[in-house]
């Protein structure tokens, strides 16, 4: 199977798995395992941030950051796209008990201008404002990178109104490796920052949080009470030190992976592909009016059926992502699969 579903497909490589299986442990909830300390060092240090800690999940160190950040009924800032409001099973309303403010950008990046229009004149009637989240890269925005510049733009109005900002960087590494800009430098205005490591970066577990001293001493109160306090969890941070040391800079393999992937498919009659909108490892098929070819799930069947596997993400839109366990060699077969699918 060409797994083009999702980066969270990738499997821990055999000298990952040797890592973990050699590493040194402790209880992680009395900061007694030694992996984890060095990996929160290591996050730390590469966010440009006082301290860090390690969750389960980057969903976590979504929930963790804005239940941190605001009390129930103040309000979150964010796109329209992000992966807080669709796909954490409503936690910003659950667990922070937030109110969600959804900014309408493109591919998933809104301007410092959308930012100020969409900031409310305190009254007693509204929502307290109190947080600003950007996602590096946009997921639903097909993998689009912000410019380091708009960052900063977002974050100065963010911080001019006593706003707390926020990156979701789930996939940050991939928008350091196609920009060319550090984490820290693009990190610099967020008060809260986290990168996942079981994307891209191909370990199988685990996301790092980072951010002050006093906003990590919060969180981790807040990891507790969430049950994500852990015990050897050495074994699973070896696997994101691995990550770090050598999946880091072959991310640009899956970007030109993904770029090549969206030039195969340009002129296929009934699909719509855009290259150059093609930043990082995932691109967005958008299926026209194609005699046989429904929508997009049928689409997905078939192509599965030949041994591709895409994720059907509206009704005739399909997302592709690129990652470690996809070569070269598999982009020309998907492509010659889809150019198949699509004459059925
Ligand atoms: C995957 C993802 C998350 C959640 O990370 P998990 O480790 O899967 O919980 C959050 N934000 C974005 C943008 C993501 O792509």
């Amino acid at each position: 199977m060409i797994d083009l579903f999702s980066d969270t497909k990738t499997r821990p490589t055999p000298a990952m798995r040797a890592a973990m299986a050699g590493a040194e442990v402790g209880d992680e909830s009395s900061f007694e395992d030694p992996t984890v300390n060095l990996l929160c060092e290591r996050v730390a240090d590469l966010l440009g941030k006082e301290a860090a800690l390690f969750t389960p999940s980057g969903t976590m160190c979504n929930q963790i950051a804005l239940a941190v950040h605001g009390r129930p009924g103040d309000e979150v800032i964010c796109d329209a796209s992000a992966h807080i409001v669709h796909s954490e099973a409503g936690g910003v309303a659950a667990n922070g008990g937030l109110n969600l403010c959804t900014v309408p950008g493109l591919r998933g990046r809104y301007s410092a201008a959308q930012l100020r229009a969409a900031i409310r004149t305190p009254a007693r009637g509204s929502p307290r404002q109190r947080v600003v989240v950007v996602e590096q890269t946009s997921n639903f925005g097909g993998g689009a990178v912000w410019p380091v510049a708009e960052l900063d733009a977002v974050t100065s109005v963010a911080h001019e109104h006593g706003y707390a900002t926020h990156m979701d960087g789930a996939r940050l590494m991939n928008a350091v490796v196609a920009s060319g800009v550090s984490a820290s430098a693009q990190a610099r205005g967020f008060d809260s920052v986290w990168i996942d490591f079981s994307k891209g970066l191909g370990a199988p577990v685990g996301a790092a949080l980072a951010g002050s001293k006093a906003f990590i001493a919060e969180a981790w109160r807040v990891k507790q009470r969430f049950g994500g306090s852990m015990r050897q969890a050495g074994i699973v941070a070896a696997g994101a030190l691995y990550a770090l040391d050598h999946h880091v800079e072959r991310l640009a393999e899956d970007h030109a992976n993904a770029r090549a992937l969206a030039q195969g498919l340009v002129g296929i009659p009934g699909l719509r592909v855009d290259p150059t909108l093609v930043d990082t490892n995932i691109l967005f098929l958008h299926l026209d009016d194609a005699p046989g070819v429904p929508d997009g799930a049928e689409f997905c069947r078939r192509i599965q059926e030949h041994g591709v596997r895409m994720w059907c993400y509206a009704e005739r839109t399909v997302r592709a992502v690129t990652h470690l366990d996809v070569g070269a060699a598999d982009i020309g077969v998907a492509v010659g699969v889809v150019r198949q699918a699509m004459q059925a």
